[in-house]
């Protein structure tokens, strides 16, 4: 019994180490195939991963938008977003732009084409150095010439005026009238003298000043007649205006030819016009 439990647990002995070989190369086997598969396919995964993330942001699916994630609808709407940015950015320029008392210029906002007024034949008082827009100072030109054709005598007394040029404007304003002021002119960032595209005018019936008795002058008849067909349009006309100042008989804005026409036909003030054509300053 002794020697068959001996024979018997030699046995066991000798049987475990085959057994445990076998089992160790099973499992080491196991184990190389699971790792070489799980390697295989998550170079497989990621290769389609790194495909997909290239391809979706750039080509995002416009018209399946309601099955979209929450990530590619915020990707497409700040796409859309910068695009409305880009677009709204060029408004300064744009000929009906509204500029008010609620709607601002921006301090360093100055048209890129503003031409001298004497290289274009158009009087400026004393001889001063004035600027406008090129287009504004082309059809100021026509308006000069055939308003002195039919005997008006026509001097532009202010035309562009910068931000820090406003500011001072406005300053010896309000040092004189006070309160005053705001009605008289307009705050920096504010006037439409920072757009190149407004005018005043005077001449020797109103004593090359800038004031109200240029209204009773021919030349203003002739500008309510005539400016229309050159593009510009009385900013703030007499009682019906909204913005706040008073009446500027002398104040005329450039707005293109087509664009007075239609404010003409409209009986809009420019103002009126200008809240109903809905161009805001984004610049
Ligand atoms: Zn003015």
């Amino acid at each position: 019994m002794a020697q068959g439990r001996k024979e018997s647990s030699a046995k066991i002995v000798f049987i475990d180490p085959a057994k445990q070989r076998r089992r160790r190369r099973l499992v080491v086997g196991a184990l190389i195939l699971v790792c070489l598969s799980g390697l295989l396919y998550s170079l497989l995964g990621m290769g389609q991963e790194g495909i997909a993330s290239v391809i979706l942001p750039a080509d995002p699916p416009r018209s399946s938008e309601a099955s979209s994630t929450g990530e590619e609808k915020s990707m497409i709407h700040q796409k859309e977003d910068e695009e409305r940015l880009h677009a709204s950015g060029k408004t300064c320029n744009d000929a009906l732009v509204l500029v008010d008392r609620s709607h601002t210029l921006p301090p360093d906002y100055v048209p890129s084409d503003l031409v001298s007024l004497s290289a274009y034949s158009v009087p400026t008082l004393g001889g001063r150095e004035m600027l406008l827009r090129r287009e504004a100072a082309e059809h100021l030109r026509s308006l000069v010439a055939d308003a002195a054709a039919d005997g008006e005598d026509l001097v532009v007394a202010s035309a562009f005026r910068s931000y820090e040029g406003q500011k001072a404007s406005y300053g010896r304003l309000k040092s004189i009238y006070g309160r005053g002021a705001d009605a008289m002119s307009a705050t920096p960032g504010h006037s439409q003298h920072q757009l190149g595209t407004a005018v005043d005018f005077t001449n020797a019936a109103a004593d090359y000043q800038i004031r109200r008795g240029f209204a009773r002058t021919s030349a203003y008849d002739w500008l309510q007649a005539h400016a229309t067909e050159y593009g510009f349009a009385l900013a703030y006309p007499h009682g019906k205006n909204q913005t706040g100042y008073y009446f500027e008989p002398w104040h005329y804005r450039y707005i293109g030819v087509e664009n007075a026409r239609r404010l003409e036909q409209s009986g809009l003030t420019l103002q009126g016009f200008l809240v109903r054509e809905g161009v805001f300053p984004d610049c």
